[in-house]
């Protein structure tokens, strides 16, 4: 469990070890899960996607296995009680139990390969796996010195429903800019992504035009419009027409959406 006790959330890491199958993935893609058992019509459970939160050569390097971030949903988005089929299979899951995979997903939410790309990450609470991914990645080259900078803007209601809170904490300062944003911290006003986007308006401008910086949004689908709007004020702030930017940097596979 990544969430602490008393969070409202119940956020799992939960690593599959693929034994002798060869199951290669990239950061950023997805995965489908077959939830065993059928839905109320007799017919089998369809597959649910869910990311990686893994760097390629997985949670642990020769062995293997790769990691997800799954939140367990207790409630639709409109607040009503409901058991999520396959959330719910996977966070009650004991270890060494066999789960059916497939997969991987995903040809456009990846990150650059060449050294020196810089990354832009935007995501709230599960939307943290293929940031964690792409992170992961990065810190394990720290030792090659290929450059490029991290910034992440991690959205949650507060501390302990972050997943990954404390390893992100742990992280060298010089080696990512994160920026938390928390709604519901009682005495603090509610803080929200796209806040702290418009706060950090002069290094987001940078990276906005810098031609080696991929921007990565991934989280609820409410998130998405409330960020929209942030980088188009910041590029009203500083003279510049995010009409006229979005499209480049679609063009050139620099701004990238997973949202579900
Ligand atoms: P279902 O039985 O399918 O749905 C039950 C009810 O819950 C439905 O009414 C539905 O509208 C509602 N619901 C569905 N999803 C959510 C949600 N996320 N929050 C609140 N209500 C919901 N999930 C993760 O936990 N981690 C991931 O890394 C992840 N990555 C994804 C990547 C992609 C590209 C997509 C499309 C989805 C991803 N999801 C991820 C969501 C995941 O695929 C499932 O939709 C989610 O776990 C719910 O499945 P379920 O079988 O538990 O619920």
């Amino acid at each position: 469990r990544l969430t602490g006790d008393g969070a409202s959330s119940d956020i799992r890491h939960i690593v599959l070890d693929f034994g002798q199958a060869a199951f290669p993935v990239l950061e950023g893609q997805t995965i489908g899960i077959l939830p065993p058992g059928t839905d109320a019509q007799g017919r089998p459970h369809h597959p649910r996607l869910y990311s990686v939160a893994s760097p390629r050569e997985g949670e642990r390097p020769r062995y293997n296995n790769l990691a997800l971030t799954v939140k367990r949903v207790t409630e639709d988005h409109d607040g009503h009680p409901v058991h999520g089929v396959a959330s719910n299979y996977l966070c009650d899951l004991a270890k060494g139990d066999r789960v059916n995979v497939i997969g991987p997903y995903g040809t456009s939410f990846l990150m650059p390969n060449h050294p020196g790309a810089n990354l832009l990450m935007v995501c709230t609470g599960t939307g943290s796996a293929p940031m964690r991914a792409m992170t992961e990645r990065r810190r394990r080259r720290i030792p090659l010195k290929e450059g490029g900078t991290l910034m992440l803007f991690f959205g949650a209601r507060a501390p302990e429903e972050l997943p990954y809170f404390g390893p992100l904490m742990k992280l060298p300062k010089d080696f990512i800019d994160i920026n938390f944003a928390f709604s519901r911290v009682p005495g603090q006003p509610k803080q929200y992504v796209q806040d702290l986007i418009r706060a950090r308006h002069d290094a987001v401008w940078r990276q906005l035009n810098a031609a080696d910086c991929y921007i990565y949004l991934c989280g609820l689908k409410g998130m998405e419009k409330g960020v929209d709007e942030a980088f188009r004020d910041v590029c009203r702030q500083h003279g510049g027409d995010w009409e006229a930017l979005l499209p480049q940097l679609r063009e050139t596979s620099r701004y990238h959406i997973e949202t579900y």
